[in-house]
């Protein structure tokens, strides 16, 4: 039983419903899994419906499996043993297996119809095998708290294994496009873009800052939060853009009630600007129906009416903050955003934002700015950091 062959098995499902592009998500995920795996010494093979990663150090396997835990579009891994498909070889392996539960199944299956038992019987027989070298353990079929897989493949080998760790689902990254995330430093927002990458979509991203009424550590917070979401999304160019002389106009000129509203409405603006400039395929955003005055139908509707070319996707818009709030912690944004920082939207709150604002209103504030200019300003001069 010396010199097992440790490989780690990753499945993929919702790409099988591709069709004829199959091979295009296929390859996708695949090289995804590569880069990602870059980092340790191993092979990523392409099998029939399956990746196995091999000869990797067994010391490396835990980081590994990390590893594959944030590539989008990966269903679920295992770490089996690699066998030659050989009766003797697997009813020795199967021997040694201790089961550490109550009970157990044993599951094969049979891709390799050249192997001469069928699955029902040769479960059968391999249970009867881990039943004699296992004592006080019985079978249960139905409701089995281990199941010992028995995978006899095409190509001439066995993987066995115990363990089905489920992954994060999803389409691989870069298989849906690319959008432009309006990112704060805020808890939604970076959940916003983790759950779009999730749908395959590549993420770059856009932050407003204020300086000097937000502080360089709001700046770095963004940048920090863009550092944790890229484990997921991959590399993410953060465009930063001073949305100080913008606010002092809005301040100056303008009522005070519809701040955030006219803010609002310039970021998208701009936002739509960089990405058409781009390439960048829409606009993502973490807004949430009824969170926040600035978040009601109506005032999506005079936000999104300055948007002309590109769809927004609002990807948190039916979720619970508490639901969000989840996720966040469960990809490790949550601690960070809440690090207390301005935001370059508390700076200057009204203290009753309008929660119904009408777009006549709006356009009527709006002619007290020379908006063009403005925006111009700000886009002149935008800092790029690649993550
Ligand atoms: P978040 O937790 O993402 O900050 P929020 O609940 O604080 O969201 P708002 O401040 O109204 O809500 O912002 C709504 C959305 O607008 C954010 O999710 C983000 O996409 C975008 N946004 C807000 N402030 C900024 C900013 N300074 N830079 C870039 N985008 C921003
Ligand atoms: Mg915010």
């Amino acid at each position: 039983m010396e010199d097992l062959k440790k490989v780690i098995v990753i499945r993929y499902s919702e790409i099988f419903l591709k069709g004829k592009n199959f091979g295009f998500f296929e390859k996708k995920l695949l090289n995804n899994i590569k880069e990602k795996l870059s980092q340790f010494d191993c092979d990523v093979l392409r099998t029939n419906k399956r990746f196995l990663v091999e000869n990797f150090d067994a010391k490396q396997e835990k980081k590994i499996v990390n590893a594959l835990l944030t590539v989008f579009g990966i269903c679920s891994i295992s770490v089996a043993v690699k066998l030659d498909t050989d009766l003797k070889i697997i009813n020795d392996y199967v021997s040694s297996i201790k089961i550490k539960t109550q009970n157990f199944r044993v599951t094969v299956n049979r891709a390799d119809k050249r192997f001469p038992i069928t699955s029902i019987d040769y479960s059968k027989s391999l249970g009867g095998i881990i039943l004699k070298n296992n004592s006080d353990v019985s079978v249960d079929l139905h409701n089995p708290q281990t199941t010992v897989f028995v995978d006899i493949r095409e190509n001439g080998y066995t993987l066995v294994y115990t363990d089905v760790i489920d992954c994060l689902g999803g389409m691989p990254v870069g298989t849906s496009g690319s959008g432009l995330l309006l990112l704060s430093g805020g808890i939604d927002s970076p959940v916003a873009g983790y759950m779009m990458a999730r749908r395959g979509m590549a993420i770059n991203a856009l932050h407003f800052h204020s300086y000097p009424y937000t502080s360089e550590n709001a700046k770095n917070k963004v940048i920090e939060l863009a550092g944790i979401i890229k484990k997921y999304t991959g590399s993410i160019k953060l465009h930063i853009v001073s949305f100080t002389h913008i606010q002092e106009a809005i301040h100056k000129h303008c009522d005070g009630d519809f701040m955030i509203t006219l803010m609002r409405r310039i970021m998208y603006r701009i936002a739509e600007r960089l990405a058409l400039q781009k390439g960048y395929q829409c606009i993502i955003t973490g807004e949430n129906l009824g969170q926040v005055a600035s978040q009601t139908v109506e005032s999506m509707t005079v936000t999104n009416a300055v948007v002309e070319k590109l769809p927004i996707f609002r990807p948190l818009i039916s979720f619970d903050k508490e639901d969000i709030s989840n996720i966040a912690v469960k990809i490790g944004t949550f601690d960070t955003s809440i690090l207390p920082y301005e935001d370059c939207c508390t700076v200057f709150l009204p203290k009753h934002p309008v929660i119904k604002p009408k777009l006549e209103k709006c356009l009527k504030e709006e002619s007290k700015l020379d908006i063009d200019a403005l925006i111009d300003e700000a886009m002149s001069n935008i800092e790029v950091v690649e993550i």
